[in-house]
């Protein structure tokens, strides 16, 4: 494979890394974009609809993949781990591993026809694995690249997808291949990843069957979800109460996340109130320490849920074990009154926290005491790293939602810009002449 010459590495398909390629490929510069799953979209592509405006994810997420794939300023690389980011001249060198898809991107169409042969059925990764997909697949529907991509731990290796593909794509030989990227500037847009669901054990995450996360929750609430409506995984019931159990993985000493995520409030809420659309006769309680609505029509979004119903208890979960039914019993304290009481839900969502995708080390980065990457000018050059050229954009650099993602975005793309310019000494109006 070719190695590459760009301004910009963009490593981070997600929100904040797919807006912050269009910003600066936008602007003329030659950007890279490195994804390490089969598909651009991270998170939000998941996601069924999105507070405060209860507006389509999939809506405003796939224009944006389809503009990154078609900028005539942006090469995208998936199904890519970056391997090392050694200085380099004016800027940065980058060691790029491409995992083999045993596809060959450049002759599939995406016709899917090899899924619809495969007889191996795997837990679906974007459904959480409450659906599930063969092992070849094109990821989901709405992927980006719309390119199989081929299991090979969960493979049979019976050849049927080879024999149907109508235009020899599938290749049982590909090995990994490197190769090198050369950018002036890089930005991390590496997101986050959710606290452990079982990493408080007292709540019973991952080993009673009707607690589960809150992307899980976005997957039956989605158009696009497994089942198409909202049953509880243990048996498929349909659950007439719902409980959120707040801060189970943010603000917890005993975590070692003492920091809040800022998101799970709102988060909470809204599946709440597209919960209360999707089951009208459910009743729904989300307990709380705090609730926190600091961002634009939050707090009005807020009391629109409590005017539908959705019940709102003050109180600190201690623990949640379930009945021989398999209901969850939420053992809370109500700090307000101060008496401890036990209730029995269908189903408990835990508002799990936001921890960083990748250690800031693994980009020669220092952490800040939350374990994101460290920032060390957040007032002035909010975006800049303690490593000249290197900048950070959307939950990288902290918890954050869409609209701050999509605003860091912005602001890391302006800070490389005028650091390239810097760098390079050609302006804006030079560039084409000089990429000609
Ligand atoms: C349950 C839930 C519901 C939410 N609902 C909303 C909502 O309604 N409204 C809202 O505003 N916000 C919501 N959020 C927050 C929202 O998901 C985030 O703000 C947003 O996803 C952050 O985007 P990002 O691009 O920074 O990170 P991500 O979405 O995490 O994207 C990061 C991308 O980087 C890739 N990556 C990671 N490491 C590497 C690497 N080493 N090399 C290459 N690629 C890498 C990942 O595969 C991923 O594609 C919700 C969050 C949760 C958990």
């Amino acid at each position: 494979m070719n190695n590459l010459k760009v301004d910009a590495l963009v490593i981070g398909g997600g929100i904040a890394g797919m807006q912050a390629a269009l910003d600066l490929g936008d602007q003329g510069f030659q950007v890279a974009l490195v994804e390490r799953e089969p598909s651009i979209g991270g998170k939000m592509i998941t996601l069924s609809k999105v507070f405060p405006t209860l507006d389509c994810c999939s809506c405003i997420t796939t224009p944006k993949m389809s503009a990154v794939a078609h900028h005539p300023n942006i090469t995208l690389f998936t199904y890519c781990e970056v391997q090392s980011i050694q200085e380099s001249g004016a800027g940065y060198g980058v060691a790029v591993l491409q995992k083999p898809r045993y596809v060959d991107v450049n002759k599939c169409t995406g016709c899917r026809q090899c899924e619809y042969e495969c007889p191996i059925t795997v837990p679906s990764t974007f459904d959480r694995g409450l659906g599930a997909y063969r092992a070849i697949r094109v990821p989901f529907s709405t992927a980006v690249p719309q390119k199989a991509v081929l299991d090979i731990d969960n493979c049979l290796l019976c050849g049927k997808c080879e024999k149907i593909c109508p235009v020899e794509a599938v290749d049982f030989n590909q090995q990994p291949e490197t190769f090198s990227i050369e950018a002036t500037a890089i930005l991390l847009a590496t997101g986050f990843e959710l606290t452990q669901l079982g990493a408080k054990k007292e709540y019973g995450g991952g080993k009673l069957p009707n607690v589960i996360d809150p992307l899980m929750m976005e997957r039956f609430l989605a158009p696009t979800g497994p089942y198409g409506r909202v049953l509880r995984p243990g048996d498929g019931m349909e659950p007439t109460t719902i409980a959120y159990v707040q801060c189970a993985g943010s603000r917890d000493q005993t975590q070692g996340i003492e920091y809040c995520s800022r998101v799970c409030c709102m988060y909470a809420i809204k599946q709440a109130m597209l919960i209360s659309g999707a089951l009208p006769m459910a009743e729904i309680t989300i307990y709380y320490m705090d609730i926190r609505t600091f961002g634009k029509g939050y707090e009005q979004f807020y009391q629109n849920a409590k005017a539908m119903g959705v019940e709102f208890v003050r109180g600190k979960v201690a623990s949640i074990r379930e009945d021989e039914k398999h209901n969850p019993i939420v053992k809370v304290e109500l700090t307000e009154e101060g008496r401890i009481i036990e209730r029995t839900h269908d189903m408990v969502i835990l508002s799990l926290g936001m921890i960083p995708t990748a250690s800031p080390s693994t980009f020669g980065l220092l952490p800040s005491s939350d374990g994101f990457i460290s920032l060390p000018a957040i007032n002035a050059s909010p975006s800049a790293t303690q490593r000249p050229g290197i900048f950070v954009t959307g939950a990288a650099g902290g918890p954050m939602d869409i609209v701050d993602s999509i605003v860091t975005a912005g602001a890391a793309a302006s800070e490389a810009s005028a650091y390239i310019r810097n760098k390079t000494g050609i302006g804006v109006a030079q560039r084409e002449v000089a990429y000609a």
